[in-house]
């Protein structure tokens, strides 16, 4: 393969190319989804293709193909060619890539169990017995269970020198249980809403998420929910769970950090950010205790990589020092826009058929030194709450509003009652600038969210965030209408 994507990139090695790289991508996905007792999606799923990149008279061109003949590597060099030339009579300024250093190197996600090795009908089974105990319960209406694993090897060489091969096994699974009566529906998810949990292992990680065990319990919950009050209209103290929490960084800091959204190339789709670059290294993001970082370094999670899609190593760096916004998430060309010396790493593609973005790694919120215990004991009234429900916020990722799926109320430092339908909004600095707690290393977990949007065309990116729950002051809570 190397030497097919090494043929592609000579052909676009003529006068007034300054750049060029070519990324080799095949990707087999395969997704087993139960609904109340019957298999409902059974999918299997193979993608090859290459894509070229390169920078003619200072402008982008990208083109692709999955057909990998000879003809059409050149084909498909001349077309991004093409394409760069048209491109380059609108450009504003012409494109400066940051220096970056070739890499050559091979690098294989390490996983104990090959998921695709696990027969379908084990895993399908799986997926049976925690639906059949979710149903089991008494009021449960509809119950779904979700299993998704991916195999992905990449290739990426550059005109400058670069070499290098990639490899990955991704997985994850989920559950969720609902609840009926008249117009109130209440669910209840495991180990976390939209799919479940996800992570660059294999399939080992599935077997430790212990569907069966938790079955019985959240389905409970789901009736349980129904014959609870809802959540009161107020303002008051709020401790975020750890899941939703992994929400609430990705939405009001991991976004807001991209640097494309910031100069606007991303407007169109995905909106702009209120962290423009005068706040860089001044503005108080949130109090002293919140200290958020990207990190691409660690094992296994979902938003690790050991390179990005330009070439560049998998990075660790804050976005948040102890309150202060002091960092962006960049690429090649837009470092050198923000006076960075090089990219940190941050530019992917969802396939060979699309151009890298900048995207989310692990966008992890530090952890601080309580536990959730001690965290309650100190609310003499509040709600802690827990598990994505819903979500919006606004273009510039200022105004934001949260539903969970639930919630209990603290009352003298105890949960003592289970509430229904919560929400809770807020100013993304005024929200991080009344944290004055934030759970310790034993509360910190990892989420993989393997379905953030961006681009137009929207690619689909796979991220993650280490977080532990979060205590926060006079925040607005409701009802979700
Ligand atoms: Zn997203």
């Amino acid at each position: 393969m190397e030497e097919f994507a090494k043929k592609v990139l000579e052909r676009c090695s003529v006068d007034g190319v300054s750049y060029a790289d070519v990324r080799f991508v095949e990707t087999r996905f395969e997704e087993l989804v139960v609904k109340n007792g019957q298999p409902e999606t059974i999918k299997s799923d193979c993608k090859i293709g290459f894509g070229v990149r390169l920078i003619y008279n200072g402008a982008w061109g990208f083109a692709s193909s999955s057909i990998l003949s000879d003809e059409e590597g050149e084909r498909v060099a001349k077309l991004a060619i093409e394409i760069a030339k048209a491109s380059a009579y609108l450009k504003r300024r012409d494109v400066i890539l940051a220096p970056a250093k070739p890499v050559k190197a091979k690098h294989r996600m390490p996983f104990e169990i090959d998921p695709f090795e696990v027969p379908l009908e084990e895993r399908l089974s799986l997926l049976l017995r925690v639906d059949e105990l979710m149903r089991s319960v008494e009021g449960i209406q509809l119950s779904e269970a979700s299993m998704s694993l991916w195999h992905q090897r990449k290739l990426f060489v550059s005109t400058e020198g670069a070499a290098i091969e990639q490899e990955r096994i991704e997985v994850g699974a989920g559950m969720t249980a609902t609840a009926v009566r008249g117009s109130d529906v209440q669910r209840r998810s495991y180990p976390a809403a939209h799919g479940g949990n996800f992570a660059a292992k294999g399939y080992e990680f599935i077997l430790s998420l212990n569907l069966e065990e938790h079955a019985r319990r959240i389905a409970m919950e789901a009736v349980q929910l129904l014959d609870t009050e809802p959540c009161p209209s107020t303002v008051t103290t709020v401790i975020i769970g750890s899941n939703q929490m992994a929400l609430q960084v990705h939405e009001s800091c991991g976004h807001p950090t991209e640097l494309d959204r910031v100069f606007g190339t991303e407007a169109s789709f995905a909106g702009t950010s209120f962290l423009t670059p005068d706040k860089l290294g001044n503005f108080e993001y949130g109090s002293q205790i919140v200290n958020i970082v990207a990190d691409a370094t660690i094992e296994g999670s979902l938003g690790s990589f050991a390179y990005d899609d330009e070439g560049i190593p998998g990075q660790r760096f804050h976005l948040v020092k102890e309150g202060i916004f002091v960092g962006y998430l960049a690429s090649r060309e837009t470092a050198p826009l923000i006076g960075l010396k090089g990219s940190n790493g941050t530019m992917r593609a969802e396939n060979y058929n699309a151009i890298p973005l900048i995207r989310m790694t692990n966008i992890n919120l530090e952890p601080g030194d309580c536990t959730l215990e001690e965290m309650i004991s100190d609310v003499g009234e509040g709600i802690f709450m827990d598990t994505n429900k819903s979500w919006s916020i606004d273009d510039k990722r200022l105004n934001f509003q949260f539903g969970c799926e639930i919630a209990w109320l603290i009352r003298n430092g105890r949960l003592v009652k289970m509430i229904k339908n919560p929400t809770y909004t807020g100013i993304t600095y005024e929200f991080w600038r009344n944290c004055d707690a934030v759970g310790n290393e034993s509360e910190w977990q990892l989420w993989g969210l393997p379905n953030c949007g961006k681009g137009e065309p929207m690619q689909t990116m796979h991220v993650g965030h280490g977080v532990p729950p979060a205590r926060f002051r006079n925040v607005r809570v409701g009802v979700v209408k």
